[in-house]
């Protein structure tokens, strides 16, 4: 591993001012994914400003009843607490989906959102890839792509985002807040990944030097249900080959949909908010030929590669399950006396 520098940042301020301090840096949390990345040579900070020890770790109730989550809180802490667990239940289902135990126990919810894709080209240094290099090219297009994007890649990068999180964040339309040097400002989840279009080595729209400080959940809408489902490779421990993230909000007069949000993990550089899905299922009566409509009208715009065109038929299935299963939770609460 290359040599580098150590920080430890006492504050927030602190921390942007050492980011200020050494451009090359990168913030250190839990080094579940950062540390693996410097073993094999793909990142090579010179400086480490560790903020794990930030007090950012807080799970807090805000006004309205929204969650506020510390972006230094471990996945496992944050899985398990009572408030995410009974108002944000697809949060919990989306942490406990990801990594293992022994990860979960360590990653921190900031770095979850700040992972990098497992290509394995961009994982090995002697392989070309415009994430790691720009302008290098993409050894996975003509290469093994079995678990690679089909929405929304470009002719640079068909990386897919790894974070089960994300995807759950993306369908709730929570917050991510962030601290810089120019103060605090909140993004759209659903607007914080990018697609990699001419510049796939940017996964997010963070600022240089900017942290981030927690994670905002809006409050549940009462009588919402949610789920979140993963399809893997492997039960234990793996990515998704696709998720999905749902809500589904039933008018209790009519049972037609009043709110839904549909996310797909697995599929693309970022998470996938099915726009065109919901739009065809809200005001509807969620019968199981409208949900398959609108599923095919989302997944019509896929683009699968040579060896990935089983990720559309995953998902295809997995979303027209998810939401069948929110009507069914739906119906059964709206029709309870
Ligand atoms: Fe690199 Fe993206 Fe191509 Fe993978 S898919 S090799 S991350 S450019």
């Amino acid at each position: 591993m290359k040599p580098f520098g150590y920080v430890r940042a006492g504050s927030l301020r602190e921390a942007v001012a050492a980011h200020a301090a050494h451009p090359d840096a990168r913030y250190l949390g839990g080094g579940t994914n950062l540390v693996d990345l410097m073993k094999l040579g793909v990142e090579t900070p010179a400086t480490l400003i560790d903020v794990s020890r930030l007090p950012l770790d807080a799970v807090e109730e805000r006004p309205g009843g929204g969650l506020r989550v510390g972006a230094t809180a471990r996945n496992s802490d944050v899985a398990a607490h009572p408030l995410v667990r009974t108002r944000h239940p697809l949060v919990s289902r989306a942490l406990l989906a990801g990594a293992s135990g022994q990860l979960r126990n360590v990653a921190t919810i900031g770095g979850n959102l700040l992972q990098r894709t497992r290509c394995p080209y961009f994982q090995d240094v002697s392989k070309a890839c415009n994430k790691r290099l720009p302008g290098t090219g993409c050894a996975a297009r003509e290469g093994v792509h079995r678990e690679h994007a089909v929405l929304g890649h470009s002719a640079h990068c068909i990386a897919t985002h790894p974070s089960d999180l994300a995807v759950a964040l993306a369908a709730l339309d929570a917050g991510i807040e962030l601290y810089g040097t120019d103060g605090t400002r909140t993004v759209a989840a659903t607007d914080f990944h990018r697609l990699p279009g001419d510049h796939p080595e940017r996964d997010t729209v963070i600022r240089p030097g900017e942290i981030v400080t927690a994670v905002l959940l809006p409050a549940p809408a009462p009588g919402a249900v949610s789920l979140y489902r993963k399809v893997r490779d492997r039960a234990s421990y793996a990515f998704a080959l696709a998720s999905v993230a749902a809500v589904l909000d039933l008018d209790p007069a009519t049972g037609r949909v009043r709110h839904v949000a549909l996310a797909l993990g697995g599929l693309a550089h970022r998470p996938w908010r099915a726009t065109t899905a919901e739009r065809a299922l809200t005001g509807a009566v969620p019968d199981a030929d409208t949900v398959r409509r609108a599923v095919d009208a989302e997944l019509d715009g896929a683009r699968p590669l040579r060896d990935n065109a089983h990720k559309v038929v995953l998902a295809r299935n997995l979303a027209r399950d998810a939401l069948t299963t929110l009507t069914t939770l739906a119906e059964t609460a709206r029709r309870a006396p």
